[in-house]
């Protein structure tokens, strides 16, 4: 059986977003993404008004999400009251995009893992017995004599090998820290499967904000904050590591929302 149409985006797409930005990219770029689910192709010089960052300021934390496929503009030219014809932007997120682009990362950085996770498992190191020194599987080369033996650079001594296990205890722990801190994203990925958008979710058309009642108030800009802010722990081991795209840290807004 199909899936229903939605004709709104469900709450779990939405909390999806929030861990996605409030995790991984800066706290400027979570609020334009907030601002655009709350108003969905939204015009340029209303965003400008709800958030207060100047336009150059904008356009670049605009760029950065519409790299990474987050969101879409639709241009559309306007007359204004003296019949001078104006081109405006107007921003929406696209939904589906966003979620494939969260499952291709995220499968990056896991493999990324299992990678560094094979590699240090397969890493042998050398230790010579007579002087001590410390070689690498990457040295190999330089210490095998004609007949195949291993020895020492220094004091020619046969090396002996010694399996290294702090590499590959610690990449253990960082697949279950990774699965461990994934997975609120990995449920609401599982739950949002298959969900089937209206297209006027997909593709919606650009709305302008008629009065200025509509325009919410800073107290909705800091309701926003405050539910940002209260994801707090999650994703704290992987903000440090550059995966990808995903390399934006954290560090950012901690320090704003640690006062
Ligand atoms: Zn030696």
């Amino acid at each position: 059986m199909a899936e229903r149409v939605l004709t709104e985006v469900p709450e779990k797409l939405k909390l999806l977003i929030r861990y996605i930005m409030r995790g991984f990219y800066k706290i400027e770029e979570a609020l334009i993404m907030d601002l655009l689910m709350h108003h969905p192709c939204i015009k340029e010089d209303d965003l400008i008004e709800l958030i207060k960052f100047d336009r150059k300021q904008l356009r670049g934390y605009i760029n950065t999400l519409k790299q990474e496929h987050f969101i879409k503009v639709r241009m559309r030219v306007e007359t204004d009251g003296e019949g001078r014809a104006t081109r405006h932007n107007y921003y929406y997120i696209s939904y589906n995009v966003f979620i494939n682009v969260v499952k291709y990362k995220l499968h990056n950085m896991r493999r990324k893992i299992e990678n560094d996770e094979r590699q240090s498992t397969h890493r042998a190191s050398f230790i010579c017995p007579g002087c001590r020194k410390q070689y690498t599987d990457l040295d190999v080369g330089q210490l095998m004599t004609v007949t195949g033996q291993l020895t020492c650079y220094y004091c020619q001594s046969e090396v002996e090998e010694e399996m290294s296990e702090t590499p590959k205890s610690s990449q253990q722990s960082l697949m279950v820290r990774f699965n461990h801190q994934m997975e609120p994203i990995y449920k609401l990925l599982q739950e949002l499967d298959g969900i089937n958008l209206a297209p006027e979710i997909l593709e919606p058309q650009p709305k302008e904000m008629k009065s200025s009642r509509s325009v919410p108030s800073p107290m909705h800009l800091l309701s926003v904050l405050l539910s940002l802010s209260c994801q707090s722990d999650i994703y704290a081991d992987f903000c440090n590591f550059v995966y990808g795209p995903f390399n934006y840290v954290i560090i950012n807004f901690r320090s704003r929302s640690s006062r």
